[in-house]
């Protein structure tokens, strides 16, 4: 087959970047050709249509305006596509045959960082992750911002990814033996997995465990951008016991960043606690999030700053306007050093760096530590000053159209600008000056487009003409027309003027954006110190509007928190009290089975209790009026949801993982939360399993715990567990109806609230009776150990029995019959397991 030249050079390009999709730039559009064209065009919705390529067949095409492209290309990275732009690199009039293309950059969901689409109040991070001994060497960057961290997980792929989705990452850079590994798994968790091959080490300041992967991260990016990225910082390393641990499922359960309805906010502790002012504090306050610390004194250094702010209100909030009109700073330093950045953004970022006088101003006015982190601010004046001096007042975005440079900052410009203002009057001051020198009374300087600017003489005053300086052009019929050295040096300048200036002044821009450069690991710097601020800023307005206290840390491992409560269902609440309740771990009691009706609260508290410490750990104040807490490790929750990856296992499996994860990391400086533990399996096996934890717990890890429970017969091991204390949330009845008092008290819950509800909800009168009858007869017969639930049970699998064996239809029925005959509340449980 003989394809045109063209479309042998498309081929080249294809071949080069099967997994993406190539824009293939012809003229003012990017086409799309063969299977591409196919695909793309129904995932944009733009017209199919084809083209002659040499073939007897007709080649698929579809195409896009360059100057629209953006959109598209946004459209399909953020679908989990990758975008190769091939541009014509050589001026298609001075081609000789084919112009020459190449790929100038490949856009993959790791590495959009700009558009409609792109979220400036997060972070964008592409990761790249690397096997070793108990888990997983991973690293991360930011395109926009330039962060670059590189940290480590134990678990399998499975934890690897899911810790990487909590950070919202869309692509993973790994080699192909990983890649082959995880990638059924990457797909449910819409992770793109991109494959870069080994190379030589680059060297780092890191434990060498990190250098694989941050390798690969670095390769990657080179590869696919494709030019220097003087933004890119140098990798922080964040040692995992240097901060609370909060497993991906325990992030998602507690709802720190998302809501487990959805990807909304709303809802989230992130919800809550954002009051920021800049889209730099926004996505700080999000890393705190997902990493709070576990160094008692950086924690109270933050929360010193709280207090500090708290007291300061005046300039607190000076401050918080100050910072509303401070500009994302990160991102602009990233799109100076990409050459993206536009007049406007650096207007954008001269703006912003006036502010920072003012807002160490502010500072100095403070408490003494405020003081010390004005003093530490650094103005980067020079910047400022060089921005003042060269962008105007109001640049248009483009760069490209004028009105960028500012009046006196370059001579050449300035004339060149003058030339093409003043031409007009130019001209007509120098007609007037030649009518003088000459006495032609109606000489006029005119413009044609051959000749450009000229003298006109009418033929009657030809004579009069100097012909010392004039050169004839042009006869006509009644006049000639001149042209002087001196119309020729102002006719090039005029006309060509507007286009000098324009490209000068996008020269100069150029040039300043290369001199902005070298102040970006300043700017960074400076970036990072207004982030934290806005964040403690947000941190002192919630504490204040939503009356959060300081929490203390102690040495110990006791958790003393007085009324506390859970801040985001408080805040959901409509008008309703929230019902603040006390948790008292220590030494000596440092496990909680907790009990009580479905809906009175049970959940709530144990969440409430996790978010207090984490809250805390944070630098934030807490929602409490006394909290005393210990530094926590790490936080493990068995709550609730099943997770994204449960697919093909089931519920309880996950359950029984999550369960294993706590109890196999958990330490004494641990926090574990285990809601309803055993749920998933019949009651014999989830009491056993459940008890069997509690013991193994108590034992052996002696983390503080609180567990919550519908097996009543659970309550009856605070007997056996020295640190084991029973408590109930509380519920009454009102006017027939049930009412959940959500106050937690010691003590198991009543045995028969159960009845007490179904009573409430006006079952039957013959049905209460009948049930109070039964429990007692359980009690007095099974010391409490009843299977409550094994009628149900077995129904459920008799089910599966049936589905298996179609044909033993009557052998079933025999079995069936049986079961239904025997009576399972005078049979011991020992019988009714045998039977
Ligand atoms: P459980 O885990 O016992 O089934 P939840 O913890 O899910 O119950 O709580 C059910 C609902 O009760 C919550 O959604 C909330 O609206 C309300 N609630 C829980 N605790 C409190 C409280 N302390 N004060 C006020 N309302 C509460």
């Amino acid at each position: 087959m003989t394809y045109t030249p063209m479309i042998q050079q498309y081929l080249t390009v294809k071949e080069a970047y099967k997994d993406a999709f190539v824009f293939f730039r012809l003229g003012d559009f990017y086409e799309l050709f063969f299977d591409d064209a196919l695909h793309a065009s129904q995932l944009l919705e733009i017209t199919l249509t084809s083209r002659d390529g040499g073939s007897k067949e007709r080649i698929p095409m579809c195409g896009v305006p360059h100057h629209s492209a953006q959109g598209y290309i946004e459209t399909l990275v953020q679908k989990g596509y990758k975008v190769a732009i091939c541009e014509q690199t050589e001026d298609p009039k001075q081609a000789k045959g084919v112009v020459r293309r190449e790929v100038v950059q490949l856009i993959t969901p790791g590495t959009l960082t700009e558009g409609k689409t792109v979220d400036g109040r997060s972070n964008h991070f592409i990761a790249s992750a690397e096997q070793i001994d108990n888990g997983f060497a991973y690293s991360y960057l930011d395109m926009a911002t330039g962060e670059a961290i590189a940290s480590t997980v134990t678990g399998d792929g499975r934890a690897l990814l899911l810790q990487l989705q909590t950070y919202g990452i869309r692509e993973l850079v790994v080699n192909e033996a990983l890649a082959h590994d995880i990638a059924p798994l990457a797909e449910q968790v819409s992770i793109v997995i991109s494959i870069e091959p080994d190379s030589e080490l680059l060297p780092f300041e890191l434990p060498p465990m990190l250098h694989a992967s941050c390798t690969r991260l670095l390769r990657y990016i080179e590869r696919t951008q494709m030019q220097a990225l003087a933004h890119l910082q140098a990798f922080r390393y964040e040692q995992p016991t240097h901060y609370l641990a909060i497993d991906a499922s325990s992030k998602r359960n507690l709802e720190l960043i998302q809501s487990l309805r959805g990807k909304d906010k709303k809802g989230t502790l992130l919800w809550l606690l954002d009051e920021t002012a800049t889209a730099m504090g926004a996505r700080k306050l999000k890393q705190w999030l997902h990493q709070p610390l576990a160094t008692q004194t950086l924690i109270e250094e933050r929360l010193q700053m709280v207090d500090d702010l708290l007291e300061q209100f005046f300039i607190r909030t000076e401050l918080q306007s100050l910072l509303k009109q401070v500009y994302d700073l990160e991102r602009l330093a990233g799109r100076v050093a990409m050459g993206s950045v536009g007049g406007r953004d650096l207007a954008q970022l001269r703006e912003s760096l006036r502010q920072v006088p003012l807002i160490q101003q502010q500072l100095q006015e403070g408490t003494p530590m405020m003081q010390k982190l004005g003093d530490t601010l650094d103005l980067c004046e020079d910047v400022e000053q060089l921005l003042a001096a060269a962008i105007t007042d109001h640049p248009p975005i483009s760069i490209k159209e004028g009105d960028v440079i500012r009046d006196q900052y370059h001579m050449r410009l300035d004339e060149l600008r003058h030339a093409s203002r003043n031409g007009k009057d130019w001209l007509a001051q120098l007609e007037q000056q030649e009518r003088e020198r000459t006495g032609i009374k109606n000489l006029k300087i005119s413009y044609n487009r051959v000749f450009g600017y000229y003298i006109e003489i009418t033929k009657a005053n030809i004579h009069l003409a100097d012909l010392t300086r004039y050169e004839r052009k042009q006869t006509l019929t009644n006049c000639e027309r001149y042209i002087t050295d001196e119309l020729k040096e102002k006719e090039a300048l005029i006309l060509h003027a507007e286009e000098e200036s324009l490209k000068l002044e996008y020269e100069l821009f150029v040039a300043l954006r290369e001199q902005v450069k070298q102040y970006i690991p300043r700017l960074q710097e400076l970036a990072a110190t207004i982030s934290e601020l806005d964040v403690l800023i947000s941190f002192a307005i919630v504490s204040e509007k939503y009356r959060f206290v300081r929490p203390t840390f102690h040495k110990g491992t006791a958790l003393t928190i007085k009324e506390g409560r859970h801040p985001v269902v408080e805040k959901m609440l409509n008008k309703q009290m929230y019902v603040p309740n006390d948790c008292l771990l220590d030494e000596q009691e440092n496990m909680m089975l907790i009990t009580g009706p479905n809906m009175s609260g049970k959940s709530t508290y144990m969440r409430q209790v996790a978010l207090i410490t984490i809250m805390a750990q944070i630098g934030c104040f807490v929602p409490a009026d006394e909290a005393r807490l210990p530094i926590t490790d790490q936080i493990f929750t068995r709550i609730g949801a099943a997770d994204d990856l449960a697919q093909g296992q089931s519920t309880f499996m996950v359950e029984m993982l999550e369960s294993q994860h706590a109890i196999v990391n958990a330490t004494a400086h641990s926090l574990l939360l285990f809601d309803e533990i055993g749920r998933g399996t019949s009651t014999y096996d989830g009491m056993a399993l459940a008890q069997a934890m509690m013991e193994y717990i108590h034992n052996e890890i002696g983390a503080n715990t609180l567990f919550s429970t519908h097996y009543h017969e659970l309550t009856a091991l605070e007997q056996a567990l020295t640190r084991l204390q029973n408590v109930h949330v509380t519920a009454t009845e009102q006017e027939g109806k049930v009412v959940f008092l959500h106050k937690v008290k010691k003590g198991a819950a009543d045995k028969s609230y159960g009845i007490h509800v179904a009573e409430l909800a006006q079952l039957p009168e013959a049905i209460i009776t009948r049930a109070s009858a039964l429990l007692q007869s359980f009690e007095q017969k099974d010391n409490g150990q009843v299977p409550v639930q094994t009628i149900q049970e077995d129904a459920a699998q008799l089910t599966l029995f049936e589905a298996e064996k179609p044909k033993a239809k009557s052998a079933q029925a025999a079995v069936i019959k049986k079961l239904q005959q025997a009576n399972l509340i005078t049979s011991t449980p020992m019988e009714a397991m045998n039977l």
